[in-house]
């Protein structure tokens, strides 16, 4: 492919509003365009990362024998109706109406589609199991779109869905699907991490999410130092952690005058000044106050109480609670509804608010707590007694160096990540909801078990290139590189380095390497190594007067900027052992 005819546009400076590295470098290669808030281009480089990528997960998936098939992304509402999420899928479900009136929406994720498809097509046991995917272009009207395409509102998604008589078999394709995920990512060289991830409030359903590991991440995860434990935060559990008492048992309210006191640490400051037994962070504590929206769509009011040097996890309440939804409780409505201001409000004497407290609470008394009166805190409260009907539960958000909850002997490291993928087991949530539904060998109809798996693939490529830059630019790993030579011509105005600069891109074409050739003119050497530093391809082959008069061309390292001289004969056999070369440390670097 000649480069003075490929659709691209090189940026010298970094557009101003790219947060991160994988979009700079996309804008400024010319791999991507903005159209919209969270809507992209793909130009010719960018897709053919793209296409490659896809190209392993579909070959992938294919060895598991999954079948790909192709869904509309335009879906009625009627589906998302019967299995209940047309009510709660919230904003990010862009839906509009056709002609006629009736309601649609574009696609976010298919499970109701193709449950629709497996309950009007299969209804013998003998047809299971069956795993169907798709790549295809979603649609999430995400709130704060960004960092390009890691974040998008339209992004190409792959997404899988597996159909069986029993959880036992449900269970064993998720592992499948996990080792297939395992060889999908280490194929492209990328750090990456399986965690244990929340899956809701849903029964019988559990979830891994692939991570990238990159600075950039949005993700916090947690993983042992001596274990295989790892997790997204915001679920991973909480160590039970004792602190000793204040030792005051009785609760005495009102018992702190603390005006203009707002956080945990004024407070416990403030009692220290007191001197009552010189209280730490940890007697005192924290309270949140939530609304709950349940399955059957009521709400219901949730407070949460935890030791005033944790953080709470609102996953974790939400959880415990069996919610579908929580939001905190705005502010001037919980200042009326409790009579507090903020860092007055506590849980003691409140009606009707369902109380959870963290369990490293739980046998713990003599705390400190807001009195819901402006300016004064309780003190000794024992939340056991003083919220008779309280939860006790794992609320807190774990953070780096607690102590391992599953070996007990290690501790957490905190790591960001980037979700590229995720392997969820559905359960009967959309077959009993959708009726899809099978014959057993007596004639008996029992719902389907579901599995649902998926990949973010611009995401992904996204995330390549978090783990693969220096200061001048991209270094893609082979296996994705939009092209795998960036050949360039040094003199086009010369006939000879022309001749030889075509025979080599035709040479190495034959052997089934991908060229570009930069032919373009008036151009000098300086600025073609700029971009193609910029543009990253794993090899770059410079042809040039000045060599060729010595009779070599140069082929250069894109990573370890190596450069090699070599007879024009020597060229394929050496970008072959090149490519090798790179396969092997790919094969090295990649996984854990
Ligand atoms: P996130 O938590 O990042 O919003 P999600 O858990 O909602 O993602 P899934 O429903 O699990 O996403 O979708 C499967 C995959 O699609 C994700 O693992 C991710 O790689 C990708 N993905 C999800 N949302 C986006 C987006 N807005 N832009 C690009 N890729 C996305
Ligand atoms: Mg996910």
């Amino acid at each position: 492919m000649k480069q003075s005819k490929l659709l691209i546009q090189t940026l010298r400076e970094t557009p101003k509003d790219a947060d991160v590295v994988s979009q700079q470098l996309m804008m400024r290669s010319g791999m991507i365009l903005k159209l919209a808030a969270g809507i992209y281009d793909y130009l010719p480089l960018a897709y053919r990362s793209i296409r490659k990528f896809e190209a392993i997960v579909r070959e992938e998936l294919e060895r598991d024998g999954c079948q790909e098939l192709l869904m509309p992304t335009v879906q009625p509402a009627e589906l998302w109706q019967e299995s209940g999420r047309w009510a709660f899928y919230g904003k990010e479900l862009l839906r509009f109406k056709d002609r006629k009136g009736g309601d649609f929406c574009l696609g976010p994720t298919h499970e109701e589609v193709i449950t629709d498809i497996v309950r009007r097509s299969v209804r013998s046991y003998k047809q299971l199991p069956m795993n169907l995917f798709q790549i295809q272009g979603k649609f999430r009207d995400e709130i704060r779109p960004r960092f390009g395409l890691m974040r998008g509102r339209e992004f190409i998604m792959k997404d899988a869905y597996s159909f069986h008589t029993d959880d036992a078999d449900a269970d064993r394709e998720y592992w499948v699907m996990f080792n297939a995920y395992k060889r999908i990512f280490s194929r492209l060289g990328v750090k990456f991490r399986p965690v244990e991830a929340d899956s809701g409030a849903i029964g019988g359903s559990f979830t891994h999410e692939f991570h990238v590991l990159a600075g950039s991440g949005e993700d916090a995860i947690l993983s042992c130092d001596a274990c295989e434990y790892a997790s997204n935060i915001e679920k991973t559990e909480a160590p039970v952690e004792a602190a000793p008492s204040s030792g005051q048992k009785e609760l005495l309210k009102e018992h702190f005058y603390t005006p203009g006191i707002l956080g945990q640490v004024e407070q416990a400051a403030a009692m220290k000044d007191a001197d009552h037994n010189g209280m730490s962070l940890t007697q005192t504590s924290v309270f949140f106050l939530y609304r709950a929206t349940l399955a059957d769509e009521s709400t219901k009011l949730v407070g949460a109480v935890l030791r005033g040097d944790h953080d709470v996890n609102p996953v974790k309440v939400k959880n415990v609670i069996g919610a579908m939804e929580l939001e905190l409780m705005p502010l001037d409505e919980a200042e009326v509804f409790t009579g507090a201001k903020s860092g007055f409000m506590g849980p003691v004497g409140l009606k009707n608010v369902t109380m959870v407290v963290d369990r490293s609470l739980e046998g713990m008394s003599g705390l400190t707590c807001g009195a819901n009166r402006t300016d004064y805190h309780h003190f000794g409260l024992d939340p056991a007694r003083d919220l008779p009907g309280c939860l006790f539960a794992d609320i807190r958000m774990a953070k780096e160096g607690d102590a391992c909850t599953r070996c007990g002997k290690g501790h957490y490291q905190a790591f960001r990540g980037i979700e590229v993928g995720q392997v969820f087991k559905l359960g009967l949530k959309y077959s009993k909801s959708m009726g899809c539904t099978f014959l057993d060998a007596e004639g008996k109809e029992w719902p389907m078990v579901m599995g649902c798996y998926g990949i973010g693939i611009t995401r992904t490529v996204a995330a390549v290139i978090e783990q693969n830059y220096d200061a001048d630019g991209i270094i893609w790993p082979w296996p994705v590189a939009p092209y795998q030579v960036h050949l360039l011509n040094l003199d086009p105005g010369n006939a000879e380095v022309n001749t030889m600069a075509n025979q080599l891109e035709k040479e190495l074409e034959r052997e089934g390497f991908e060229v570009l050739h930069d032919d373009r003119e008036g151009l000098s050497p300086g600025a073609k190594f700029k971009d193609a530093d910029l543009l990253g391809f794993p090899l770059r082959l410079m042809v040039g007067a000045k060599g060729l008069k010595e009779g070599v061309v140069e082929l250069r390292d894109r990573r370890t900027k190596e450069v090699m001289k070599l007879k024009p004969e020597a060229l394929v056999a050496e970008v072959s052992a090149a490519r090798d070369r790179m396969m092997l440390a790919l094969e090295a670097a990649g996984g854990r």
